[in-house]
């Protein structure tokens, strides 16, 4: 049997490192080896931080309960204890996020980011594998630019976007210019970390901002569904979205309600339910242990997707999406759900690993 690649989770015991943690935990191709998150923590046993705020419903897993907690600030401590690390961080700013992404690169340890640090440099991919695998050829000119080797970073678009992106990709794949998004939002609470959003400002309300939401949902669909063109990414010219961001007392699974106004091609609802439906994203022959078998789920029934009854779907990382109907101010709407810390944090870093392994990137 193959041995595992080992891994370190920077920012390992806030609420996506967590999930890291147990999505990992029986991971065929990687193993948690490393784990490292504030000064605060570090020098500490993961299980002696995590215990008394750990967010899943079952124990930490054993293979991580006593592993020391590393100072994150120092990527030093990450040579020779894991092959790469995935990004977990909340830091002050984006720019020691990202200064802190590159020095991990520069040692040669590549990054697999949650963080949005990075999302706007034109030669770090933005990935979501089912829409656009081919972005991570970037990587190439990225670690020529820097003079690295085998580091690199790469990571993964805003969690709310993953409740819509793929089934408005599936249609413009199918040949249907989608040139106008309304976007609202209902996110769940554990998309503002732990201990996130007080409760008294949470239950029995709904808070209709979120810092930075709207133009991270109304900008990063051009850089997801760019072309690349000299080691770049080049951002798409549409659609123009227009995005509500909403938190509400949910504790997982970001609803999005949508309409979209297409180009001069129209298709009929039948034909969107069947390309939703027929929608596979990655090639069977990649084989990735993250990717859902079925990547958009078509529910048929009035009152569906619900997040309590819709985000567990193919372990957190399908897209459910429903109530396909008329607009009267574009042309159709929809809504879709997906698990934000699953699908839009943890799973989706994960997915991106494996892909990038698959291409070479990873090793
Ligand atoms: P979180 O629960 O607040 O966890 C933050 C992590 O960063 C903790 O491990 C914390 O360690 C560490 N940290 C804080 N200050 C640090 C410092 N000065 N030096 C080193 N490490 C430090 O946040 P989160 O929700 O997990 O989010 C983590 C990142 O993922 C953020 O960049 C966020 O924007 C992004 N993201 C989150 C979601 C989501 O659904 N929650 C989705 C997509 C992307 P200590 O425990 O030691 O303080």
């Amino acid at each position: 049997m193959n041995k595992k690649i080992p891994v370190g989770i920077l920012g390992a015991t806030g609420a996506v490192g967590q999930n890291y943690i147990w999505l990992l935990q029986d991971h065929p191709w990687f193993e948690v080896s490393w784990v490292a998150a504030s000064p605060r923590s570090a020098g500490k046993a993961y299980k002696d931080v995590v215990e008394s705020r750990w967010l899943l419903g079952a124990n930490i897993p054993e293979s991580v309960r006593n592993l020391i907690i590393d100072d994150a600030n120092d990527p030093s401590k990450a040579v020779g204890k894991c092959r790469f690390v995935f990004s977990a961080l909340e830091l002050d700013s984006k720019d020691e996020i990202k200064t802190l992404e590159n020095a991990y690169a520069a040692l040669g340890i590549p990054v697999v980011s949650n963080a949005s640090a990075h999302r706007w440099t034109d030669n770090v991919p933005m990935l979501i594998p089912e829409i656009n695998p081919n972005h991570v050829s970037v990587i190439d000119a990225q670690k020529k630019a820097h003079g690295w080797d085998k580091g690199f970073v790469a990571v993964k678009p805003n969690c709310s976007l993953q409740s819509y992106m793929t089934p408005v990709f599936a249609l413009q794949q199918a040949g249907y210019e989608v040139k106008r998004m309304f976007v609202t939002t209902l996110q769940a609470v554990s998309g503002a970390g732990y201990p996130g959003v007080p409760s008294l400002d949470m239950i029995d309300n709904i808070v209709p901002f979120i810092g930075g939401e709207e133009e991270k949902s109304e900008k990063e669909p051009l850089k997801i569904f760019g072309s690349v063109s000299d080691g770049k990414i080049i951002n798409a010219a549409g659609p123009l979205v227009a995005a509500h961001c909403n938190r509400v007392p949910v504790i997982n699974g970001h609803t999005a309600c949508v309409s979209l106004e297409f180009g001069e091609r129209k298709p009929s609802l039948e034909e969107i339910d069947r390309i939703w439906t027929a929608f596979r994203g990655l090639p069977q022959e990649l084989d990735l242990p993250f990717a859902p078998k079925q990547p958009i789920i078509v529910r048929h029934e009035a009152n569906r997707p619900q997040p309590r009854r819709d985000r567990d779907e193919d372990k957190g990382m399908a897209v459910s999406v429903g109530r396909l109907r008329t607009c009267p101010l574009f042309d159709v709407r929809f809504v879709g759900l997906s698990h934000n810390t699953v699908r839009g944090a943890a799973g989706g870093g994960i997915l991106n690993a494996e892909l990038l392994k698959a291409k070479g990137y990873i090793s």
